[in-house]
């Protein structure tokens, strides 16, 4: 084809070729192919008139593109003269009306006459007609960020409150994104274009949140206490909240496969999926989607939740048994009041080979091992005896202050200053080095101030461990 004449040349690279010379070329090398020499006669022919254009390509095209642009500009004002557009030209303007150069009605080395105009406007005004669509349809959604982002520095600025700072028990709270869909604050998000909602619209509203967070928290119970009363095969229509209080009332999180319960449940990270993880595509109501991209995180869900599975269910029971309660009564804060600790029968896989002794724990390190410990056979638990739970204690406070300087509790430090998730940008999980790297530019607070008040970081409630299990070595 590079024999082709190149009748315009669009730039270096992209040459058009007039459709009746393709045409002529094509018969002539059909007629011809069984002939060589005439072929390459007609071939060298070619050449010598490809060459000879060649000179003129780049003003042929230079004219061609000024020709299609005074097309371009007859169109747009045709389109100025019915005054309805002029958001959308103007809009278009910036990008040099990309959308409308495209058209093929635009794309036509012809110049517009008024009856032409009258036979392609239908096309160009319905054009026009989808262009204005989608861009209300930006316009309105970077006007419901906006005003989502308004309401974020609102609810932020409330938390650190007169103190200056949030506090890890706010973490078991409603946060912005839970705010946002709270329908007191979406009313006012969704509210007419025309509608002037600022910042000090949402501080009002804002008069009426303890009345929000009692229903939002009473509102979580109640779905945590249903999903529980199902799993324990009791009436699940409007179960008690006391239901949360028993002994057996762990949910597991199929997020980072650990056990939960109240009141950490609600502050859960995993409860609060990263926006980025989801797609716009797959909510019903996109409303819940841009509410996250705002916070970064979606607001608390049972999404990622379930009640304790049947056969750790079945371990739970026997395990409260051994501590002398009544499994179907017991609560958490009486088998807390024990202070007991369990070992077991056995020592299960994947601890038998770790050494010859005895694992002992207290009953809520026991159901978080329970998933490794159960590994498919039933365990049975036995109550340590007091002597054990002596020699344990002091193995427990040691082992707690070596878990705490892991690196990975430390990834749950939080900035007591704003509500970024600062770590997004670091790439790397926490630690109390990159909190204060973050404290010191983004807040401009010194490092000094950092280590002497200790107001400025704290642990998120998922950082803080529980006891861990201990050996004790045969005597
Ligand atoms: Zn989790
Ligand atoms: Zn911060």
């Amino acid at each position: 084809m590079g024999r082709l004449p190149r009748i315009l040349l669009l730039n270096e690279y992209t040459p058009i070729y007039q459709r009746t010379a393709c045409e002529e070329l094509a018969r002539q090398v059909s007629e011809l192919r069984k002939d060589e020499d005439a072929l390459d006669a007609y071939l060298v022919d070619l050449q010598d008139l490809v060459e000879s254009i060649r000179p003129h390509a780049k003003a042929c095209s230079k004219w061609y593109k000024k020709f299609l642009d005074r097309r371009l500009r007859s169109i747009i004002e045709k389109l100025r003269e019915e005054e309805e557009w002029d958001a959308d030209l103007n809009e278009m303007s910036e990008g040099d009306f990309a959308p409308l150069k495209k058209h093929t009605n635009v794309v036509l080395p012809k110049v517009l006459s008024n009856d032409e105009w009258q036979e392609i406007r239908g096309e160009i005004v319905a054009s026009m007609a989808e262009y204005r669509d989608a861009r209300l349809r930006r316009e309105r959604a970077a006007l419901i960020q906006r005003r989502l982002l308004d309401l974020r520095r609102v609810v932020c600025k409330l938390q650190l409150g007169d103190r200056g700072f949030r506090t890890p028990e706010q973490d078991f709270g409603p946060r912005f994104a839970d705010f946002a869909l709270m329908p007191e604050f979406r009313t006012l998000v969704e509210a007419p274009s025309d509608m002037d909602i600022k910042r000090s619209t949402f501080r009002r509203k804002c008069a009426e949140l303890p009345a929000l967070f009692d229903r939002f928290d009473a509102g979580r119970e109640a779905q945590l206490a249903r999903l529980l009363a199902e799993r324990l095969g009791r009436p699940a229509d409007a179960p008690s909240t006391d239901i949360l209080k028993l002994a057996v009332a762990w949910f597991h999180c199929d997020q980072c496969r650990k056990y939960v319960r109240c009141p950490g449940v609600f502050a859960h990270q995993c409860q609060r999926p990263y926006y980025h993880r989801t797609d716009r595509e797959d909510y019903e109501d996109a409303y819940i989607y841009d509410v996250a991209k705002a916070s970064t995180f979606h607001a608390w869900s049972t999404t990622k939740l379930h009640p304790i599975p049947e056969e750790d269910l079945a371990a739970l029971r026997a395990l409260i048994a051994a501590c002398g309660l009544d499994p179907a009564r017991a609560t958490a804060e009486e088998m807390d009041a024990l202070d007991l600790r369990v070992t077991c029968d056995e020592i299960p896989v994947p601890y038998a080979s770790k050494s010859e002794g005895k694992l002992v724990m207290n009953w809520r390190r026991a159901v978080l091992s329970l998933p490794m410990i159960q590994g498919g056979n039933p365990v049975k638990w036995v109550r340590a005896s007091d002597a054990d739970k002596r020699r344990a204690l002091s193995l427990e406070a040691k082992a707690h202050q070596a878990l705490l300087m892991k690196p990975k509790h430390q990834k749950f430090l939080q900035c007591a200053l704003c509500d970024e998730p600062w770590w997004l940008v670091t790439e790397s999980h926490g630690d109390a080095f990159l909190v204060a790297d973050h404290l010191r530019r983004h807040h401009h607070i010194s490092m000094a101030e950092i280590h002497s008040k200790g107001v400025y970081m704290y642990m998120h409630p998922d950082g803080v461990p529980e006891t861990p299990e201990v050996w004790l070595p045969f005597l």
